[in-house]
């Protein structure tokens, strides 16, 4: 099973629908056994891009920081 942090990395792929298909499992996987990050996907999805920020402070806390570093190593890159 994937990680939180994986989960959160998988997002934009998974809603672009080019996620592989092995990812695509392990990503619903999490979900029915996450509810905090199903909470951060429904939020994400609902989110456009340039407001994904302000997610960091509209979820769970146990999730709140990997969405934080998630969000930073993106904009570095
Ligand atoms: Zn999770």
């Amino acid at each position: 099973m994937i990680s939180c942090q994986q989960l959160i990395e998988f997002c934009l792929d998974y809603v672009e629908g080019v996620l592989p298909d092995e990812e695509q499992v392990g990503f619903r996987r999490h979900l029915s056994q996450c509810p905090d990050c199903v909470t951060f996907f429904e939020t994400y999805r609902i989110t456009p891009e340039l407001s994904r920020e302000a997610l960091a402070t509209q979820i769970p806390a146990s999730v709140r920081e990997s969405v934080r570093s998630f969000l930073q190593s993106r904009r570095s890159e």
